[in-house]
């Protein structure tokens, strides 16, 4: 069975090849790659003489569709691999996934570096549930709003950055996500000049940017108090407003709030004493 193989290459260090991308590379019949000069480089470094290496890049991906789906129609393999790292992972490949699968062609990987797993694992930060966005748009309303997402999401996020853009990202970041987020900025992992730099959003000191960038940034609080006895009375005035009956709306309630049905049902026949209003609607 004939397979299009995503092929992880290193984020820096040349040793992060793997014997199985190596054993891949040299086997599949034509190796779709960004750029030929830099990958045939890589190629050479690992002693591959690729059969032959064919340009896929964000322009071209669409256009190789064609070539990738008639040798694996030939019976022969072919790889994906792109400047540095996962294939797929802000960098093209998505695409041609796609076609080979509704093709009815065999998709596999050879899993190995990308800067996003790298940056969340030795972030510090909680990797349990993150959340990937890549690079945030340059500017604008779609900026803005990627921003306050951010700011608002709960899980881990992580971000790529260019070096011209970096501190102007930082500085949007504090603005939205307020002074105390901590944020871990990881840079040239994997090279000579590994760095990683930890703290909040209102401190943190990257100096000169050089090089390339991942930024890790903490998930917003979750406020785990639970919530005040006046504050579910207001919630239960609003669903009985709207028409609820008593039991519909401490059912809704307590669901909200996270406190037990029998608790905010007590609260809503309280209340309904207090006020005098008849809350039992359809009961
Ligand atoms: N496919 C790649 C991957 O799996 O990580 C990402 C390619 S994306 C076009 C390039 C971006 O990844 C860079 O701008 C930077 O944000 C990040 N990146 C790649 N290599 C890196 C490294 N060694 N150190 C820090 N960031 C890196």
């Amino acid at each position: 069975m004939s397979t299009l193989w995503l092929v992880a290459t290193p984020i820096g260090n040349l040793g992060d090849l793997s014997p199985r991308a190596v054993d891949v590379l040299s086997h599949a019949a034509l190796v779709c790659c960004e750029d030929t000069r830099r990958t045939g480089l890589l190629l050479q470094h690992a002693g591959i003489r690729a059969e032959r290496l064919a340009v896929c890049n964000d322009h071209t991906e669409m256009s190789r569709i064609a070539d990738v789906l008639r040798t694996l129609g030939d019976g022969r393999d072919v790889a994906i691999v792109s400047d540095a790292g996962t294939p797929g992972i802000s960098d093209p490949g998505e695409r041609i996934v796609r076609s080979v699968i509704d093709a009815g062609h065999t998709v596999s990987a050879v899993p190995g570096p990308s800067a996003v797993i790298m940056a969340i694992t030795i972030s510090g930060l909680s990797a349990d549930r993150f959340v990937y966005e890549g690079f945030l748009p340059r500017k604008g309303a779609e900026r803005a709003s990627r921003l306050a997402e951010i700011a608002a999401e709960h899980r881990t996020t992580v971000l790529y950055e260019a070096p011209h853009r970096v501190l102007r990202t930082l500085d949007d970041l504090r603005e939205t996500c307020g002074d105390d987020r901590i944020a871990v900025v990881t840079r040239e992992l994997t090279k000579l000049h590994e760095e990683v730099v930890r703290g909040p959003l209102g401190e943190i000191d990257i100096g000169a940017p050089r090089g390339e960038y991942v930024l890790v940034i903490e998930g917003a609080p979750v406020d785990d108090r639970p919530m005040s006895d006046d504050d579910v009375r207001a919630e239960l005035r609003r669903e009985l407003d709207a028409g609820a009956s008593t039991r519909d709306a401490s059912a809704t309630v307590a669901k909200a709030v996270g406190r037990p049905k029998r608790e905010v049902y007590a609260l809503a026949i309280a209340l309904d004493r207090q006020t005098g209003t008849m809350v039992e609607r359809d009961e």
